[in-house]
C-alpha cells in the first residue's frame, strides 16, 4: 500500500502502462527501487530497463577475468530483472566509471523513450548528496542528468535528432512523471515513499542475482532491512514496515 506526501502524484498504477527505468550500471535499480519495482509489475505495469554501461569496472574480485565482466554484469541483470517481473533489459554500452551527459547519451536515452514510450519513468539523481558519498557515484548523476535532459526536451522535441523521427521513425513522446532514486534529502520536492514490505524478498533475491557484486555481502538482507526500516519511519509508516523513498516530478 503506497502512502504519499505528494499531491496529485503519483499517478495510480493502474494508469500506468509502460514504465522505462535508466541506470549507470546493472544492479543500480535493484539496490535503490527493486521492491518498487515488483509493485509495479504486479500492478500490471510494463516495466523496461535502459543500463547507460555494462558495469565493466566493477566488482571486488581481482582475480576475477576483467575481459568477462561485462558479459557477466549484463546476464546478472538480465535474471535480476526476470526476479522482480521484468524482461526487456536494453544495453547502451557506454564504458563504466567515465559516463557523461554527453549529446550521444541523450539520443540513445531519448531514442529508447520514443520506442517504449512511457507514461512514468525512474531515474537516479543527477544532484550529489553530501550525507552519503556513495550514493552519488559520478557516472549516477550522468546517467540521471542525461535521462533527464532526454525527458525534456529531447524525447518530445521532433526537431532534437533529427535522425530518430527521419531514419528510425520514432515520434516525439512525452513521459507524464518522473520518479528520482538516491537524491540527496535536501532536494526540492516532497518525498513519495512506496510500502515494500511485501515485496522486500524479491529485491534481495534480485540483488543475490548481481552475484559479481554482492556475493561477499554476508549482512545483505540486514543492511538493506535496516535501511528501509528507517525510511518507513521517516515516511510515517507504521513501525516495522519498509519502504523505499523518490521524489516524483510532473514531467507532461
Ligand atoms: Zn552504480
Amino acid at each position: 500500500m503506497p502512502t504519499t506526501t505528494v499531491p496529485n502524484l503519483p499517478m495510480p498504477d493502474d494508469e500506468v502502462e509502460r514504465a522505462l527505468v535508466v541506470t549507470a550500471h546493472p544492479d543500480d535499480v535493484d539496490f535503490g527501487a527493486g521492491a518498487t519495482i515488483a509493485t509495479w509489475t504486479d500492478a500490471g505495469i510494463e516495466v523496461v530497463y535502459c543500463i547507460c554501461t555494462d558495469g565493466d569496472a566493477g566488482g571486488f574480485d581481482l582475480d576475477f577475468p576483467r575481459d568477462q565482466i561485462a558479459g557477466v554484469r549484463r546476464a546478472e541483470q538480465i535474471e535480476a530483472a526476470k526476479r522482480v517481473g521484468v524482461h526487456d533489459v536494453r544495453f547502451l554500452g557506454y564504458p563504466d566509471g567515465r559516463l557523461e551527459a554527453s549529446f550521444d547519451l541523450r539520443r540513445d536515452i531519448s531514442r529508447v523513450i520514443r520506442q517504449v514510450r512511457p507514461q512514468r519513468m525512474l531515474v537516479s539523481s543527477p544532484e550529489r548528496d553530501y550525507e552519503r558519498i556513495g550514493r552519488s557515484h559520478p557516472d549516477h548523476r550522468a546517467a540521471g542528468q542525461a535521462a533527464l535532459d532526454a525527458i525534456y526536451p529531447d524525447a518530445r522535441n521532433p526537431f532534437a535528432y533529427p535522425e530518430l523521427r527521419l531514419d528510425e521513425g520514432l515520434d516525439a513522446w512525452i513521459t507524464q512523471e518522473t520518479w528520482i532514486m538516491g537524491a540527496p534529502h535536501a532536494a526540492h520536492l516532497p518525498t513519495h515513499y512506496v510500502d515494500v514490505t511485501d515485496t522486500f524478498e524479491r529485491k534481495l533475491s534480485a540483488l543475490r542475482a548481481h552475484e559479481s557484486q554482492t556475493a561477499h555481502m554476508d549482512d545483505l538482507a540486514e543492511m538493506l532491512g535496516n535501511r528501509l526500516r528507517i525510511t518507513a519511519e521517516q515516511g510515517g509508516l507504521p513501525t516495522g514496515r519498509l519502504a523505499e523513498a523518490f521524489l516524483v516530478m510532473a514531467t507532461a
